[in-house]
């Protein structure tokens, strides 16, 4: 049975999935050349031409379905993590434009995110405020027409390529979390510059970013002042189910690439295949990969049946990063000494699952998440 004839999917998911599989076995290699700002530019173009970015934004009065979502993550992470990171970040980076923009806000940016023409960033973390959201420093003072932004983001996904970011500031309305409003920046307004391009171990493009004096128009505000934290918490809810689902397409091209190798590497007289600690693996694999693949779409489900999906987001992600960084552990294994040889597919996953354990709330905050949940009651 495939996954999508599971009963969470309606039959335009399993028709979007075939249809994104046979264009991603076309048009995207895993090999992509060192400049990886080219190569992420070009990604968020094609992505957008073949018409899969209108799926990454709410437009129209249609909402965001985040069954699609998910299942272009894991078909997309499957074939090429940049790919993924392209499409991921289109939605992120307008996600909260999406859920809370005015029409005018929607108009003047999710046309252009759907077709690939602008590139967006969502900035929340800060280097003294990431995992701890709430002690963030970058303000944002009220100046007649406009607010003033000052301060520092880090960690930002498309920073130094993107043409505008969502960004978090601490406005004061009241203490901690509730003093935080939303904004969109445009990346040429005076007072924004790259402080520092990141390398990091799965390439792309990765920023610190400093605001001086940052004079952002009162209409570029996103949502209610003090309503920002809420919002980002909003907009991570529907993203976490996909990060799990960008996990799952990683650890399912692992076990893929291990079934190969275990099916053609002869040793002893046999294949590897042939002996019953490969064959536990790889049912442990499997076992692994379908159970994170269950919880992914019952909370892509759940949010889509418009119920709350906090835990089960929770469980999702931690579950199917979790999982998948173990799988491609195992399939990495598998391949022996050439599992580690640079270029090699599972070489490539083994560095590129490695940061979603982190980003959108490490494991420890998911467990923190789903264990608030149960005491609460839900
Ligand atoms: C590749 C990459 C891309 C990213 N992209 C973006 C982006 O586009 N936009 C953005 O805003 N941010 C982005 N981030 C930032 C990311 O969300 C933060 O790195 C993450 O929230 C963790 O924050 P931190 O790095 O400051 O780690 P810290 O907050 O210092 O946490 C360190 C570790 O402490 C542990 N920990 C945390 N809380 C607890 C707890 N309560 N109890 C016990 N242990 C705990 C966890 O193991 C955690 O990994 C990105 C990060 C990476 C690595």
């Amino acid at each position: 049975m495939k996954q999508t004839d599971w009963p969470f999917f309606e039959p335009h998911h399993r028709d979007l999935e075939e249809r994104l599989a046979a264009w991603a076995s076309e048009q995207l290699h895993a090999d992509h050349g060192n400049d990886v700002d080219q190569t992420c530019k070009h990604l968020v173009h094609q992505l957008g031409q073949a018409g899969w970015l209108h799926h990454a934004v709410a437009q129209q009065g249609r909402g965001i379905d985040t069954r699609a979502i998910c299942l272009i993550r894991e078909t997309l992470a499957f074939h090429n993590g940049l790919a993924d990171f392209a499409f991921a970040m289109q939605g992120l980076g307008s996600g909260a434009i999406s859920l809370d923009g005015t029409p005018e806000q929607q108009q003047r940016y999710l046309p252009r995110v759907a077709a690939g023409e602008a590139i967006a960033a969502f900035a929340l973390s800060e280097p003294q405020a990431g995992s701890d959201v709430a002690a963030m420093q970058c303000s944002a003072r009220l100046d007649g027409e406009h607010y003033v932004l000052d301060g520092e983001k880090t960690w930002i996904s498309n920073g130094g390529i993107a043409d505008f970011y969502v960004l978090f500031a601490r406005t004061g309305e009241a203490p901690g979390a509730r003093g935080i409003t939303a904004f969109i920046v445009d990346a040429d307004t005076p007072g924004l510059q790259v402080a520092e391009r990141i390398e990091v171990i799965a390439p792309h493009p990765l920023a610190r970013l400093r605001f001086d004096n940052c004079r952002v128009p009162i209409g570029q505000r996103l949502g209610e002042p003090g309503q920002g934290f809420k919002l980002a918490m909003r907009t991570l809810d529907v993203f976490r189910c996909s990060v799990a689902a960008a996990a799952l397409g990683f650890g399912r091209r692992a076990l893929h690439e291990g079934l190969q190798r275990a099916q053609s590497r002869a040793m002893f007289g046999g294949l590897l295949a042939d002996f019953q600690l490969t064959q536990a693996k790889l049912a442990q694999m499997a076992l692994t990969l379908d159970s994170a693949a269950l919880l992914t779409y019952r909370a892509a489900w759940q949010r889509d049946q418009g119920r709350p999906v906090t835990k089960e987001a929770a469980m999702a992600k931690l579950a199917a990063t979790e999982g998948a960084q173990q799988v491609i552990d195992a399939a990495l294994q598998l391949h022996g000494g050439l599992g580690v040889v640079s270029g090699q597919m599972v070489e490539r996953l083994y560095r590129e699952i490695r940061s979603l354990r982190i980003y959108e709330g490490a494991s420890e905050v998911q467990q923190l998440i789903i264990g608030r949940e149960l005491l609460k009651g839900n």
